[in-house]
């Protein structure tokens, strides 16, 4: 199977070029940046950090749907939306790990889903999306006693916040009491604040160093606390999941898929 990445100098693009050259089942399409990007011309194979492939990075993304059975994209918003109307014009499975997308940008995610297998997560690890089900449930089972807060911490490079596991995490808690998380969502406490509103899902967002990224759901109620938490040690762990969710999505139906639906956890 043939695999295409985007934002293939990025931080997440140059594991995932690494992981598809190392799976016996894939191949690599190729990989696209920005136009102007230093990278582009650049050997795939030297990006990922390998010997070299004799493949060179591209800015055509259009030309790299074409070539692929699937397409992963780690890049930024917009970009992310405009790539998911290429998968749905060409027919082409995608796999969406951007996050810090707005409402009109996740829209053009779903819209698409509706000509092309789209996976998107926010987080492709196996422990966060156990970690999302154990949320769901903890919340439901304890009720509204307990106040929810939600602690994420990543490099000083990330560009969003809360992080797009934080709220997926809120999302999932949200689920759990059957409430909307856009009601209940507190993401930024300055000044006096006054006190915390009983069933607020509140979030902190940490950044710096090289965390690759932390993220605990406190469930804090009358006289005890439980805290569940998930540490990543590398990205390596989002790679794998996409890739594994690119070679799942490849000939499915058109359908705005999750990782609980790839790692068949729902
Ligand atoms: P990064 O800045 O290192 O890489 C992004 C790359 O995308 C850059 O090389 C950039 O030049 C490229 N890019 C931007 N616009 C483009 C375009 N129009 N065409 C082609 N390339 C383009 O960032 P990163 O740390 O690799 O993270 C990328 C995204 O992935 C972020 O939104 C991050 O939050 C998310 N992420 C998700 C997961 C997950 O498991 N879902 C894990 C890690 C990071």
């Amino acid at each position: 199977m043939k695999i295409g990445i985007v934002g293939c100098a990025g931080r997440m693009g140059r594991m995932l070029m690494a992981e598809v050259i190392a799976r016996p089942d894939a191949e690599l399409a190729g990989g696209a940046e920005r136009s102007g990007h230093e990278a582009v011309g650049q050997d795939l194979g030297v990006l990922a950090g390998l010997d070299s492939l004799g493949i060179s990075a591209g800015d055509d993304v259009q030309a790299l749907f074409a070539a692929a059975d699937a397409v992963i994209d780690f890049t930024a918003p917009a970009a992310t939306a405009e790539n998911a109307r290429i998968a749905a014009d060409q027919a082409t499975a995608f796999i969406v790990g951007t996050t810090g997308l707005d409402d009109a940008q996740q829209a053009a995610i779903v819209q698409a889903s509706e000509k092309t297998a789209i996976v998107q997560a926010a987080n492709m690890s196996l422990g966060v999306n156990v970690l999302l089900g154990l949320t769901r449930q903890v919340s439901a089972t304890l009720g509204d006693d307990y106040d929810i807060e939600i602690v994420e911490m990543h490099h000083r490079h990330k560009v969003d916040a809360p992080s797009g596991t934080a709220l997926a995490l809120g999302r999932a808690a949200a689920e759990g009491r059957g409430v909307a998380l856009d009601d209940v969502a507190q993401k930024v406490r300055d000044g006096h604040t006054g006190e915390r509103v009983p069933g607020d899902i509140g979030f902190a967002t940490l950044r710096g160093g090289d965390v690759v990224g932390d993220h605990t759901v406190v469930f804090s109620g009358p006289g005890e606390r439980i805290e569940l938490t998930h540490r990543a040690a590398s990205r390596v762990l989002f790679a794998r999941g996409a890739v594994t969710a690119a070679l799942w999505a490849e000939g499915r139906a058109p359908g705005h898929y999750s990782m609980a639906d790839v790692l068949d956890l729902s």
